[in-house]
């Protein structure tokens, strides 16, 4: 394969080729990332500007050189948070809403990627552990590539919205007795010993198409923010929006970077120790929990990333309680008319603690990405709301309902 770019190893910096099948680096176990000679790369911000808002509206740097396997992925709205804003006196918060992505969450903007990536590295299967949302994209995905998907998931500890689109787009659905992190480990077995392409988000190129989030965000404020915040998990996202930034600044299309700020559950919450207690790496959390199902990680993968980012943009990482993001999800949809599944309402949840805190400065332009849709987890939405008022079928009994 001819491409410009490699494969570098997070750890000790060794460099692969990009056809090369690996997800940890040979040598030291550590994680890979794709690393560009951007100084051969040949784009202007022009060029970019005249193509429609979308993943590929970047793709000098993606990896993709065939023509890849989309559905429309990216160019999702930015919302002005103008009512929250104004009662948590932040006149500049921003939404990015991610649950408009064509399987309703941003890892659509991986999987255009990682998908097409599978058929340019020959690969014709492809497998993922998931709390959900990348098995109902790699399912949808796979379903335009025309490639069988097999996809882990925690048995019972997966929003109903998602399940349905994994079934529905024709994946091979297995349930395991166990949390995500056990599924991780089977399906990296499972792809090591059968030559499935893996696309959980230890897959380098995956990540790819997610940095597009916050060179959207750019495009679309017309400037870099002040700060980022983005709920977290596995923390591949949070690590991909930051390693797109500084390809960026490498480029001098941008010349500061965003403070990266992250949110997780207060029940699985070991990114936020970590930068509290300035440990040099996570510790890993055995039994998390939460109601935002999506972000209920242990032992995220990408943390040692996700660290970096944090660290050396003076961001911050802030945990919240399932009280505090069903609270934030209710003021989302009612003020704002944004439906978001509880794990996207923690980036506007933690920005809520951290403004009430005095932890951060209030003129500052912030961009929290909210990640998927409401109608991914309808069973807790049911759970918190008043059911309908059921009544005969004449205008009287209307009329006392409503209490006209
Ligand atoms: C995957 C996901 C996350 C977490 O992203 P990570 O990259 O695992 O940190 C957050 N919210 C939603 C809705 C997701 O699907
Ligand atoms: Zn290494």
């Amino acid at each position: 394969m001819d491409t410009m770019y490699r494969l570098k190893c997070v750890g000790c910096g060794t460099e692969y080729p990009a056809d090369e099948i690996i997800y940890h680096c040979p040598k030291c176990g550590h994680l890979l990332a794709v690393r560009y000679p951007l100084d051969a790369i040949q784009v202007e911000k022009a060029t970019w500007a005249k193509r429609p808002l979308s993943v590929w509206r970047y793709r000098e740097l993606l990896p993709v050189i065939i023509e890849p396997v989309t559905l429309q992925e990216g160019g999702t709205p930015l919302y002005h948070l103008k009512k929250i804003g104004e009662e948590l006196g932040l006149p500049h918060l921003y939404a990015k809403h991610e649950g408009m992505n064509p399987s309703g969450s941003f890892k659509d903007r991986g999987m255009t990627v990682g998908v097409s990536m599978a058929l340019q590295l020959n690969k014709r299967s492809v497998a993922c552990a998931s709390t959900g949302n990348t098995s109902a994209s790699l399912a949808v995905y796979a379903a335009k590539a025309g490639i069988p998907a097999v996809v882990l998931l925690p048995a019972g500890k997966v929003a109903v919205g998602k399940v349905a689109q994994a079934l529905m787009h024709g994946a091979r659905v297995i349930s395991i007795r166990g949390n995500f992190d056990r599924a991780l480990e089977m399906v990296h077995e499972l792809c090591l010993s059968h030559g499935l392409y893996l696309l959980n988000s230890i897959n380098p190129y995956r990540l790819e198409g997610q940095k597009t989030i916050g060179f959207e965000a750019i495009d679309q404020l017309g400037g870099v923010p002040d700060r980022f915040v983005l709920p977290v998990g596995n923390a591949g996202n949070i690590s991909a929006v930051y390693k797109g930034l500084l390809e960026l600044q490498d480029l001098e299309f941008i010349d500061r970077l965003p403070m990266m700020t992250g949110i997780q559950a207060a029940g699985s919450m070991p990114v936020v120790r970590a930068i509290r207690e300035n440990l040099p790496e996570v510790v890993p959390e055995d039994h998390p929990e939460t109601v935002a199902t999506a972000i209920r990680i242990g032992a995220p993968v990408n943390a040692e990333k996700a660290l970096v980012a944090i660290r050396k943009t003076g961001g911050l990482a802030e945990s919240v309680t399932d009280a505090e993001i069903l609270a934030m999800q209710r003021d989302l949809a009612r003020k704002e008319g944004i439906g978001v599944e509880p794990a996207s309402a923690a980036s506007v949840a933690g920005i809520r603690k951290l403004a009430e805190s005095g932890a951060i400065d209030r003129s500052e332009k912030i961009v929290c990405v909210v990640t998927g849709h409401l109608l991914k987890d309808p069973d807790t939405v049911i759970r918190q709301c008043e059911p309908p008022t059921e009544i005969d079928a004449d205008l009287p009994s209307l009329l006392a309902a409503l209490r006209l």
